[in-house]
């Protein structure tokens, strides 16, 4: 069976357009026009992944990607218009996975989509070699679960990703490129800040024991030292 992708997009061009590409590419697709449409949508139908333009008619893109991850850890790739530079951090901040701008090569939203539920799909590196602890954190890579001090804490594939991606290279420095490549599967150059606001959303998650240290000019690292510190 197809795995099916929600698309919540107002404007029925953009949405048949994409919708014609995704169908090609295999993909089942159902839409929604409205945010409050999309928000039913992705909580009775299950879908394997969600395209959100952020500008809907009635709530909100970013309200609506907010209702989705009170109860959902789907994978959420929003569209944006080109220089929504706040819309695209914010985003971000509330459980996106990734942004496309729009105008958009239908081709290279695709490759994005197939890129997004590889790794969500994929069981995280090493799940075979039992949790990964660092001071209170411990990361089980099997399970996709983090606790801090016992404590679960809920994260997005993507911060999940970021961190276990950082915990398996304790004490080494990762670019941000280096972060994007290996979490975001991205093989150029993408967007850094992406890397920024998922390591701003971890530390907001685990709060101070959180051990990813920013190491000014070059990337992030975790190390023993930031988690007792
Ligand atoms: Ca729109």
């Amino acid at each position: 069976m197809a795995e099916r992708i929600l698309i919540i997009e107002d404007e029925a061009n953009i949405a048949s357009f994409v919708k014609l590409y995704l169908e090609k590419a295999g993909f089942a697709v159902e839409r929604a026009a409205t945010g409050t449409d999309g928000v039913a949508r992705a909580l009775a139908s299950s879908p394997v992944l969600i395209l959100l333009d952020l500008n809907l008619p009635d709530i909100d893109g970013l309200e609506v990607c907010r209702r989705i991850r009170a109860t959902s850890q789907v994978p959420i790739l929003m569209l944006t218009a080109r220089d929504d530079d706040i819309d695209k951090i914010v985003g971000l901040e509330v459980g996106a996975d990734d942004y496309v701008t729009k105008p958009f090569n239908p081709r290279e939203l695709v490759a994005r989509i197939k890129t997004i539920l590889r790794r969500t799909a994929a069981p995280a590196p090493g799940g075979e070699r039992g949790p990964l602890v660092l001071g209170t954190v411990k990361i089980d890579a099997a399970r996709r679960e983090v606790t801090v001090a016992g404590r679960a804490v809920q994260l997005t594939p993507k911060e999940f990703d970021l961190l276990h991606a950082l915990m398996e290279h304790r004490g080494i420095v990762l670019t941000r490129d280096q972060l994007l490549e290996r979490v975001w599967g991205y093989t150029f150059a993408g967007d850094t800040r992406t890397v920024d606001v998922h390591v701003r959303q971890l530390r907001r998650k685990i709060g101070d024991e959180c051990p990813v240290v920013t190491v000014w000019g070059v990337g992030y690292k975790v190390s023993d030292d930031a988690a007792v510190a």
